[in-house]
């Protein structure tokens, strides 16, 4: 957490976006009542259900109505990135978003201008670099009913698939890239696919520890860390 991390929920300014959503839905959307364990979503029990059915209940189309119209002033990050984390506090708990607005999220996302790295938070009104992947595979692989989005789980790299562990066939369970053990994949097939993009990348721990030694070795002063 904090403001420096790069994916939904891992930024201040997403914090804000949810904790203003939640005052327009009249329920807390990202903080929901974890009131009972489940083994199965552990992001909450009874609570989850609860808010999910909340928005069900004509919540989320009054907030995809609402921000629709209101004037763009409204929105200090902008329309498109109110809708987007409209659509993932939905996502979160498995609230069914209406085909017209699915619709809708797939234009409006794409409007979104995006920061490669993270930006000063005053500046930073659009999606930085990994959220608008992690958008885009969400709008893919959302069930659309009832079932949590885990936005955070792991997917497979193997281009086009992003499949995660609970939408592989039985028994099958994404595989770690066995030299940097940095990234997963479903199969085989996956891995080789992606491997003329990933050899570039990819490096067993001690090399990037050894890299990372190397480049802060000689430095007297290292600056704050802001
Ligand atoms: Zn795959
Ligand atoms: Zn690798």
């Amino acid at each position: 957490m904090g403001c420096r991390g790069e994916r939904f929920f891992e930024g201040d300014h997403d914090l804000d976006e949810a904790s203003e959503i939640s005052e327009d839905a009249g329920i807390e959307l990202y903080h929901y009542e974890l009131d009972e364990p489940d083994a199965k979503h552990p992001m909450g029990g009874k609570g989850l259900e609860a808010t999910r059915s909340r928005l069900n209940n004509g919540i989320l189309n009054g907030l995809f109505e609402t921000y629709l119209t209101q004037a763009e002033k409204k929105f200090f990050y902008g329309r498109e990135l109110r809708l987007v984390h409209t659509a993932v506090l939905a996502m979160r708990v498995g609230a069914t978003i209406e085909p017209k607005y699915m619709e809708m999220l797939r234009a409006a996302y794409k409007k979104i201008k995006v920061a490669p790295k993270y930006s000063w938070p005053l500046s930073d009104t659009g999606f930085r670099g990994p959220m608008k992947e992690q958008f885009e595979i969400s709008l893919k692989h959302y069930k659309n009913y009832g079932t949590p989005y885990d936005f955070f789980a792991p997917r497979c790299k193997g281009p086009g698939c992003d499949k995660a562990n609970d939408e592989l066939k039985e028994e099958a369970k994404l595989q770690k890239c066995g030299k940097c053990k940095e990234i997963s994949y479903c199969s085989r097939e996956c891995q080789k696919a992606h491997w003329s993009k990933h050899r570039k990348e990819c490096k067993t721990p001690e090399q990037r520890k050894a890299e990372e030694e190397a480049r802060w070795a000689g430095r007297s002063f290292i600056g704050l860390n802001v």
